[in-house]
């Protein structure tokens, strides 16, 4: 466990801790550094810079959820991590206002199809779990909730809201990969490629896409992931340094339901890289509460 994690949620997206709490979690676990990254909005960064215990930095992102096209038109969805970038800057804030919306419309869909089967789920209570950008998590809450899965993770299976063959999936439009970059690059930002061989979460991409996406300005690839077993990080390591990348650690801590392995400040990530990262930003800077 190092002092720098830079990847965690609140109830801004799908983390079960508001971003207050969320910075006093951090502090608690003796985290000097922690960046704010919700899927596809800043929501949370203001609430989160107000309540910055004394001594910590708070790196302001997000996370945003995109796809690449690969062989056979098989499409893979991808999270790339934005840090640093304007949040004002118009054209990339008006994707993330589009990718909200879309992830409004999505969830609302599989909430019919789960209904529309008979079971006792409705919008009006997921959209109370969420108290910002809607992800399955919060369908997965209303579930569990109303007894449907025996467990959080049941939710994540083909039964469920699994993945693209899962029964009650529904599909999100998302921009291309190289769309994201571009936009965070526009907005002043330094991207991230998130847990990239993430097997467990879905299917992944080749090697030959991060090769493309470091082509494309990517910064630096998120190795030390509690969904990324030790193989997968030697992989990604040797990649990384073969492509000229930066190398993060971070929890992508979502709260304590996540489960063992998944706490906050679990990985970490080198000074260095941080302050390459920061190096590498125009759009926005780190925020620090004198100790
Ligand atoms: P969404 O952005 O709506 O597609 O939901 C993705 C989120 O669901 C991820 O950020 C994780 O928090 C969670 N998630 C995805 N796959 C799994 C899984 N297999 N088990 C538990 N949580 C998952
Ligand atoms: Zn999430
Ligand atoms: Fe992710
Ligand atoms: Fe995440």
């Amino acid at each position: 466990m190092t002092g720098i994690d830079l990847h965690t949620h609140s109830t801004a997206s799908d983390g079960l801790l508001a971003p207050a709490a969320l910075m006093a979690a951090a502090a608690g676990a003796g985290l000097s550094t922690i960046a704010l990254t919700d899927h596809d909005t800043t929501a949370g960064i203001a609430e989160a810079q107000a309540a910055l215990p004394p001594g910590m930095t708070l790196v302001p992102g997000a996370e945003i959820s995109c796809e690449v096209r690969v062989a056979e038109g098989r499409v893979i969805s991808l999270h790339v991590l934005g840090y640093l970038f304007d949040p004002a800057e118009p054209e990339f804030a008006a994707v993330r206002a589009r990718l909200r919306d879309d992830r409004e419309s999505r969830a609302r869909r599989m909430v019919d199809k789960i209904a529309a089967d008979g079971h006792p789920v409705t919008w009006e209570r997921v959209q109370e779990l969420a108290g910002g950008s809607v992800g399955r998590p919060h369908i997965a809450g209303a579930l569990l909730e109303a007894g449907l899965i025996a467990d959080y993770d049941e939710a994540f299976t083909r039964d469920w809201i699994g993945g693209r063959a899962s029964r009650y999936w529904a599909d999100k439009e998302q921009p291309d990969v190289a769309e994201a970059l571009r936009l965070i690059q526009h907005a002043g930002g330094v991207s991230v490629f998130a847990h990239p061989f993430a097997a467990a979460r879905g299917p992944i991409v080749d090697p030959e896409v991060i090769e493309r996406m470091a082509r494309l300005g990517l910064a630096g690839v998120e190795v030390d992931h509690p969904d990324q077993p030790p193989s997968a990080r030697e992989r990604l390591r040797s990649l990384a340094a073969d492509l000229g990348l930066l190398v993060t650690g971070s929890s992508d801590f979502h709260g304590t339901k996540d489960g063992p392995g998944h706490g906050i400040g679990v990985n970490g990530t080198d000074p260095d890289v941080l302050a390459a990262l920061v190096e590498g930003a125009t759009g926005d800077a780190p925020r620090t509460r004198a100790a």
